[in-house]
């Protein structure tokens, strides 16, 4: 059986009380929320924080305030199993509803929260052992180690992004808020990532991420295709966010110039995103599969073609489950479906 290594445990009931203690620990310090993701990994000993503080007591990070309307604040530490029931949520963001429903087992929905899921470690199946297996092998970049096992000549991790609502919160454009003792500040989803699978964040380790603000949902829509072993639970090897906002035109030239009304029916897309998560160590945008949406209808020639950017620009690696390239040719596939449900004939 694996156990935790000691720690000092902290429980503190202001957000001011919280970002004063992880400020003090200094590089010995993390927060916990739902523990799902931190505890296994120090039993792994993959993090062996020596004060560990729990955000669940702090009750600006439980709230959920807002409508599409107007847009959505989540707090940091909503539980998933909330995220997934909320009538609010389900009702004006039913993406991030149905993303959540993917999320690991509803046991663990109960306990892991929102934040949490924003900020998990990168994943890679050189790292995702307990400590004897990693010592075998001589550890590796990430921790402990000086090779990385996938592409030893490389000087980076490659552990991949494995949350199921980051490339959802990165597609529909959410913003996180980040206090610590040095003050607050807003951050984009987009740009949140680094691609780096040791230094994965834009967050330094002192800030507490407090809340998720969502935008109005004013004429866009956004879906979210899974790829994973087991339907039950399993961690994402290839996620898909599509995202689009379409636009009513009148009897007119469109912006490209190239078409008008009459021959694209009544809707055009004005502002598309295709976001890849799984595959990398950041979240990453296809730009090219945007392009060919843009100005146009959703119909079959213009999903091909976006799927076939897609797959262009997918490149995994190996170190999840499947082959790789078998994943590679699934980013087409998945971002066709992910399409597919936001049509609107
Ligand atoms: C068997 C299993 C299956 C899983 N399957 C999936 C899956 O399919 N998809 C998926 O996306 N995830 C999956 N997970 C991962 C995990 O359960 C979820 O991502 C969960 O949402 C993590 O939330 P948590 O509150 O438990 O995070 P924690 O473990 O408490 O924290 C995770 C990280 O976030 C930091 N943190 C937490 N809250 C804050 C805050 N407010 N401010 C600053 N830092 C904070 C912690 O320091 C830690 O680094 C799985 C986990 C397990 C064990
Ligand atoms: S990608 Fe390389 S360095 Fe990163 S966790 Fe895997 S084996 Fe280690």
């Amino acid at each position: 059986m694996m156990r935790l290594p000691k720690f000092e445990y902290r429980s503190p009931r202001t957000i001011a009380e919280a970002v004063k203690i992880i400020a003090d620990a200094g590089p010995h310090g993390q927060f916990v929320a739902g523990g799902t993701d931190l505890y296994p990994n120090m039993k792994r000993r993959q993090q062996m924080p020596k004060t560990v503080i729990t955000v669940m007591r702090l009750s600006e990070l439980n709230r959920i305030e807002g409508e599409g309307k107007v847009g959505l604040t989540i707090g940091a530490s909503v539980l998933l199993s909330d995220i997934c029931d909320q009538p609010i949520i389900k009702r004006d963001y039913p993406v991030i509803a149905s993303a959540a429903r993917t999320i690991s087992t509803p046991i663990l929905r109960n306990m892991g929260t929102i934040g949490g899921n924003l900020l998990l470690d990168t994943r890679c199946n050189y790292y995702d052992q307990n400590y004897e297996w990693r010592k075998a092998i001589n550890f590796c970049l990430k921790k402990d180690g000086d090779v990385c096992w996938v592409a030893p000549g490389s000087s980076k991790c490659w552990a991949v992004q494995s949350s199921d609502l980051v490339p959802v919160m990165v597609a529909i454009g959410a913003k996180f808020r980040l206090v610590s003792t040095l003050g607050e500040r807003m951050v984009d989803a987009a740009g949140f990532y680094n691609d780096d699978g040791i230094d994965y964040l834009k967050k330094r380790p002192d800030e507490l991420l407090v809340d998720i603000h969502l935008p109005p949902t004013n004429g866009w829509r956004a879906s979210y295709q899974k790829l994973r072993r087991r339907g039950a639970f399993d961690f994402p090897v290839l996620g898909v966010a599509a995202y689009v906002r379409y636009e009513v035109v009148s009897n007119k030239a469109l912006p490209n110039g190239r078409a008008t009304y009459t021959q694209m029916r009544d809707r055009y897309i004005s502002e598309a995103k295709i976001i890849l998560g799984g595959i990398a160590p950041s979240p990453i945008e296809v730009t090219d599969a945007a392009n060919v949406l843009i100005g146009k209808p959703l119909n079959d020639d213009q999903i091909q073609a976006a799927a076939e950017a897609a797959y262009i620009k997918a490149r995994p690696l190996d170190n999840t489950d499947f082959v790789y390239q078998w994943r590679k040719q699934m980013a087409r596939q998945y971002t066709i479906r992910a399409l597919e449900a936001l049509r609107t004939d």
